[in-house]
């Protein structure tokens, strides 16, 4: 490469000569600010949403209650946000497209409890840098407003101007010194998708804040404000213009609040899963999120609740002392770290489970019971997790603790979490104890206050025996009758290695049997609610239906034992109960965790309401 042949050099070659330092020997020399700017700005503004995002973070930082997004071409020639919040003065907004210049933070130790979504001092002075901005602003009371012109180095040229009360920051032309960038936007449909994806989060975490889009001249979304006395109720009516929601009540509200953290929200029904990922909002102390393990914690608490391959929809809010968390990941990653991640699982987990085992899971219930007031001391159970039942025998304290009001024998509902009276109570108060019937020697019908209650009472026993399987697996025992000719039982040697395997919890069920030579096995006992049969038999299909689970659905240990022993020992249809036989199966049925769902996810119970009843029989109300 040629030096020094003047006009000859090639353009490249011009950058290059023009970076040469003045000093032999020095080869480091110190960006000039528009440069430091413009790479900067790579990390902030990676396409015209992330632009809106950090307009809009500063404007709900300033405190606004009204925002408005005017773009044009999807935001590539103008994205200007006008809101109504606290304004800047003179002095700070001649310097506010600086870069590292903010009001958020004052020195180091204040990263520990920022509130605010801006702290970096970044995002004004990287969008500066690749684009033509200018701002607008007034504080209230102030006579004048200022208006900056920005250049792309320095705060820009500053005069005072009239202007409304508030801050509007006007972005033309975006990547228009970055050719790279803008010519790798995508099509004006993808990147306006992009814009809304983020509005609606943030609108999400603030539902007392109206939010306006217009583009290109057209309303392309507004939002009111949610002003309700309950938080939840603003979120929820928040939730609903952002999502689609078939059927509102398809959302359940979640609530605990725990020494560590607290949780609330909405997740989705069962029914109301979606086919892919998109409709998951996780939010840490508003701030919206993405984190996969905690994502994975809310999904794994719909195990087999739905189908594989769907998800769940939620709106999560976490919040938590911040000095539990590091927000300071990434700028614009949405990256959380908290210093007990395992325990903020568990807790999730837990919760959405408790939520979902409680909450009517029958299609057309109505009104979801909200949980609220159960206490967690979660730092004496950081290393517990919720096994999925509610039982008295060691599944943890924190389970016991959600589980409360199972253990003290009284169905969750009656007593309800917030005290609320369900459609359920009749069935328990024993008005209508005995309206039972069998029908087809399958279903068990009753009758409660708002309807038609139907049990399946295969799917149901199997809920039932599941829960008891589960909590004899964990620590406590089944009951055992003895066989009146013990037996010896010779197995084949692949299916003797996976028995002896279970022995132990085998035992713990309430079989009394245990190695007797070569592949022989000595059972002198078996549960003593199982449906007596033939004693190998019983064995042997355990053994085939855990293989089973292990293959298809690839369960395993107690989880699969706990399925296989239910799934064996569970009434059939077919078989005719005795009114006796109906009222234990629906009182047991409301003991357990979760009742709506048997083990592998069909409904229990199906609901039949008076109104939809009228509705079918053309009846006026
Ligand atoms: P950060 O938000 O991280 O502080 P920004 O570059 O986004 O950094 O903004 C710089 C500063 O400009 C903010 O700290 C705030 O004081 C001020 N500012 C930006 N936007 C607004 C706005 N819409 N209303 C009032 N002040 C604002
Ligand atoms: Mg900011």
């Amino acid at each position: 490469m040629s030096t020094n042949n003047g006009s000859g050099l090639l353009e490249v070659e011009k950058e290059f000569t023009a970076r040469v330092p003045v000093d032999e020997g020095q080869v480091i020399w110190q960006m000039p600010v528009a440069l430091a700017n413009k790479i900067a700005a790579g990390e902030v503004v990676q396409r015209p949403a992330s632009a809106v995002k950090e307009l809009m973070e500063n404007a709900l930082d300033a405190g606004a209650t009204e925002i408005a997004l005017y773009l044009k071409s999807a935001g590539s020639e103008l994205i200007q946000v006008v809101d109504n919040g606290c304004g800047m003065s003179l002095q700070d907004a001649r310097i506010c497209l600086n870069r590292h210049t903010t009001s958020k933070i004052r020195g180091i130790e204040d990263l520990d409890s920022i509130r605010t979504f801006g702290f970096r001092g970044e995002a004004l002075s990287s969008i500066a840098a690749i684009s033509n901005v200018v701002l607008r602003t007034k504080r209230v009371g102030d006579e004048m407003g200022t208006e900056v012109i920005g250049d792309g180095s320095t705060g820009g040229s500053v005069t005072p101007v009239g202007t409304t009360d508030g801050t509007s920051v006007t972005v033309r032309n975006i990547f228009y010194n970055v050719p790279a960038r803008r010519k790798f936007l995508k099509k004006p449909a993808t990147e306006l998708k992009h814009i809304l994806d983020s509005v609606h989060v943030l609108s999400m975490a603030n539902p007392s804040v109206s939010f306006r889009i217009v583009s290109d001249g057209n309303e392309l979304m507004k939002f009111h404000a949610r002003l309700f006395d309950e938080k939840s109720d603003a979120l929820s009516a928040r939730i609903g213009d952002v999502l689609s929601l078939k059927n509102p009540r398809n959302l359940i509200p979640v609530q605990e609040t725990t020494s560590y953290l607290s949780v609330s929200g909405f997740i989705g029904r069962p029914e109301e899963v979606r086919r892919s990922r998109g409709q998951q909002y996780l939010f840490v102390n508003g701030r919206s999120v993405r984190h996969r393990y905690l994502e994975h914690a809310i999904f794994s608490a719909y195990e087999y609740l739905i189908p594989d391959g769907t998800y769940p929809l939620f709106a999560i809010f976490l919040s938590i002392d911040p000095r539990h968390v590091d927000v300071n990941v990434h700028p614009t990653k949405a990256e959380v770290k908290f210093d007990d991640e395992r325990g903020v699982y568990s807790i999730l987990r837990t919760v959405v489970r408790k939520t979902l085992g409680m909450a009517e899971m029958i299609p057309d219930a109505s009104g979801a019971i909200p949980l609220q007031g159960l206490k967690l001391d979660f730092k004496a159970n950081q290393k517990e997790s919720f096994s999925g039942y509610g039982s008295g025998q060691s599944p943890g304290q924190v389970s016991e603790q959600l589980y409360n009001g199972h253990l003290s024998g009284v169905p969750s509902r009656a007593t309800g979490a917030g005290g609320e009276a369900t459609d359920f109570d009749s069935v328990e108060s024993g008005s209508s104890a005995d309206l039972l019937w069998q029908l087809h020697d399958a279903y068990v019908l009753t009758q409660i206050r708002t309807g038609l209650v139907i049990v399946d009472q295969q799917a149901a026993h199997e809920r039932i025996l599941y829960e008891k399987a589960l909590e004899s697996l964990s620590g406590g025992f089944g009951l055992s009758q003895q066989l009146l000719f013990p037996r010896t039982l010779e197995f084949d040697a692949s299916d003797f290695v996976l028995l002896k395997e279970l022995i132990p919890d085998l035992r713990s069920l309430g079989f009394d049997l245990e190695q007797f030579g070569g592949r022989s096995i000595m059972l002198r006992g078996v549960p003593a609610d199982m449906v007596a049969g033939d004693e190998r038999s019983v064995l042997d299909e355990i053994i085939e239906q855990y293989k089973h689970f292990e293959d298809v659905d690839h369960l395993s240990g107690h989880e699969n034992l706990a399925r296989s022993i239910a799934r064996k020992s569970s009434v059939k249809p077919g078989k005719k109960l005795s009114h006796q036989e109906m009222r234990a199966l629906i009182d047991q049925l409301f003991l357990c965790s979760t009742p709506y769902s048997s083990p592998d996810g069909r409904p229990t119970i199906v609901k039949l309401s008076v109104d939809e009843l009228r509705e079918r029989f053309n009846q006026k109300l």
